[in-house]
């Protein structure tokens, strides 16, 4: 690993003046993603400004029809806070399907959304849930958010604060997990809130994305049948040693059917 300055602000003014202070800044949360990336030397940041302090980033409040989740707030937080669990479900079974333990301890929700990896649970969720993020510049709405592989509508200096999840009717998350990390290969979450149907894809392409065909076809047939032949073309989606473009293509209709028939038996 390279060598760094560590910075531990307490407020977000002062993050923001550190941030605005050094050569090639970074800000760490939990630690997941960027300490590997800087020991494999992949990113090698002047300065780490780590937002644990910073309270403006926690909290989780639940109300009927919206969670506010703060961007620190940990995947096992969330997997295990009861109010979140009982409004919103299927948020708490998405971040308790994240890696391992170790890793659903340390990494947090504003992490893994600021890092945009496209094999990432939470992404699907945030947009099929139709989610706002709050941070310390602007809102930004989840269709806007995810621009590429690994990069997001986030300006470099911009900190996620909290992002907030309207409610739906029901929903459910399927996912073909890479069986040694937990990674999605491909998860789909389809979130029925009564007058509208959205459907959320991480892992196929090189961000996630709304497969708007899905929807279409839900909307006229809220049944797994309806995608048993969805179109889903492959173009520009992801092709590697795990999946190809193909497969992948193919793992989008089965994980759409699987969230759809998991939605129905929950609501049977
Ligand atoms: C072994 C292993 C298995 C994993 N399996 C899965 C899995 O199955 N599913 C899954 O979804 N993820 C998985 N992950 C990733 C994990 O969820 C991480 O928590 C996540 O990628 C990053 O979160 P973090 O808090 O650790 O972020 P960090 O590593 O601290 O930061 C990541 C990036 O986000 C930026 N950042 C952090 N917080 C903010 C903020 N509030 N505002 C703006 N930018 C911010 C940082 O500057 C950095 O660029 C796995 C990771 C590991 C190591």
């Amino acid at each position: 690993m390279y060598s760094f300055q560590y910075h531990a602000p307490t407020s977000l003014a002062e993050a923001n003046t550190l941030f605005a202070q050094a050569d090639d800044p970074i800000y760490i949360a939990g630690g997941m993603t960027l300490i590997p990336s800087m020991k494999q030397r992949l990113a090698q940041p002047s300065d780490v400004i780590d937002l644990a302090a910073v309270d403006e980033l926690r909290g989780v409040t639940v109300n009927p029809d919206s969670v506010v989740v703060g961007a620190l707030t940990t995947h096992n937080q969330v997997a295990e806070h009861q109010a979140l669990g009982s409004v919103l479900p299927v948020l708490a079974k998405v971040a308790a399907g994240i890696g391992d333990n170790q890793v659903r301890n340390r990494g947090t929700l504003g992490g893994s959304l600021a890092n945009s990896d496209p094999a990432a649970d939470y992404p699907a969720a945030v947009v099929a849930l139709g989610a706002t993020f709050v941070t310390n510049q602007r809102r930004i709405h989840a269709d806007e958010f995810f621009v590429d592989l690994f990069e997001t509508a986030l300006s470099p200096n911009e900190i996620i604060l909290r992002v907030e999840f309207p409610v739906p009717q029901r929903a459910a998350y399927a996912k073909f997990a890479n069986q040694a990390s937990g990674y999605a290969v491909v998860g789909v979450l389809v979130a029925d809130f009564g007058d509208s149907i959205r459907v959320g894809v991480t892992g196929a392409g090189p961000c996630a994305f709304r497969a708007c065909g899905m929807e279409q076809l839900l909307q006229a047939d809220f049944s797994a049948g309806a995608l048993a032949n969805s179109d889903v073309p492959n173009a520009g989606f992801n092709s590697d040693l795990h999946a190809s473009a193909d497969y992948r293509a193919h793992l989008v209709r089965v994980m759409g059917q699987r969230a759809v028939q998991k939605l129905l038996e929950v609501t049977l």
